[in-house]
């Protein structure tokens, strides 16, 4: 085949050209992890929910609260969507955090608002897959590049209505958080993090992957709550996402959500960030 466009003499020095990073974050305002974590070592846990498999389940976490997503009995891949609790038009904004902190994120790295409150929701405090790294294949953990497994594009490209994907079944759970419509919690849920799940891009075609998730029973993802949250966790329909999702076809297990309040005075010198500063004049 032809090529429609003449390929330039110097296309391999244009090729050669170095990359820069778009959003160099050694501005970004730093979490206190060390105050972080002494006032995690005093905190006591007041919540817990099991999110069962296939299904998701809301929570509340107060600003100054830790929260905790572990998986339970088996390889489970949790999908998280995260809201201010007094206004859910400010959400977790996946695009901006994987910006600003990579294509996965982890301890010490954090989840961001929509515009136009862009500040840190929560900050990832531990990982205990933090170990995994970024694999031969270009995978890792907990990415923030997926969107989160529905059944639109499940019908689009197969067929069919499945109504578990963690699209729906976050859609239920905000709905009977607020008692919202289905079809009002819907325009709410949001791309989300794929808590456990291991995911990249494919060198040749672009094109993203995923692999079973190196997660065992006992593993977590455990955050701080910079602002008051609303938070949706689904135990995907994928299960460890070595295969297939978007059907019941995968082996599915509960995830535990476990909601930890440090002592008082253990934050001593640590604020809720206000959101953003931009003056919104948009140049008028
Ligand atoms: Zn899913």
């Amino acid at each position: 085949m032809t090529h429609p466009h003449p390929i330039p003499e110097d296309a391999e020095a244009r090729r050669a050209v170095r990359p820069v990073i778009c959003y160099p974050n050694e501005t970004l305002p730093r979490p206190d992890l060390a105050l972080y974590q002494e006032a995690r070592m005093g905190a006591q846990k007041v919540a817990e929910v099991t999110v069962p498999a296939r299904e998701a389940a809301s929570f509340e976490v107060a600003a100054g609260q830790f929260f905790r997503i572990t998986s339970i009995e088996g390889p489970q891949v949790g999908d998280l969507n995260l809201w201010n609790r007094h206004d859910i038009s400010e959400r977790f904004f996946s695009g901006k955090t994987r910006a600003l902190h990579g294509t996965h994120v982890t301890t010490g790295e954090r989840l961001w608002s929509n515009l136009p409150f862009l500040r840190p929701m929560a900050t990832v405090t531990e990982d205990t897959l933090g170990w995994y790294g970024i694999d031969a294949y270009g995978g890792s953990v907990h990415d923030v590049i997926g969107t989160r497994c529905d059944p639109y594009t499940g019908h689009l490209l197969q067929g069919g209505h499945y109504h578990h994907c963690c699209h729906s079944n976050l859609t239920r759970a905000l709905a009977d958080h607020l008692d919202l419509p289905l079809t009002e919690a819907e325009m709410q849920v949001h791309d989300v993090l794929n808590v456990f799940m291991c995911t990249g891009f494919t060198r040749d075609t672009g094109q993203y992957f995923m692999k079973a998730s190196p997660v065992r029973p006992g593993d977590y993802l455990e955050f701080f709550a910079e602002i008051d949250l609303l938070g949706a966790l689904s135990a995907c329909p994928g299960g460890d996402c070595s295969s297939e999702h978007s059907s019941d076809t995968a082996a599915c297990y509960p995830m535990l959500v476990e909601v930890f309040e440090p002592a008082p005075g253990a934050l001593q010198g640590w604020e809720s960030p206000a959101r953003n500063g931009y003056d919104r004049s948009h140049g008028r």
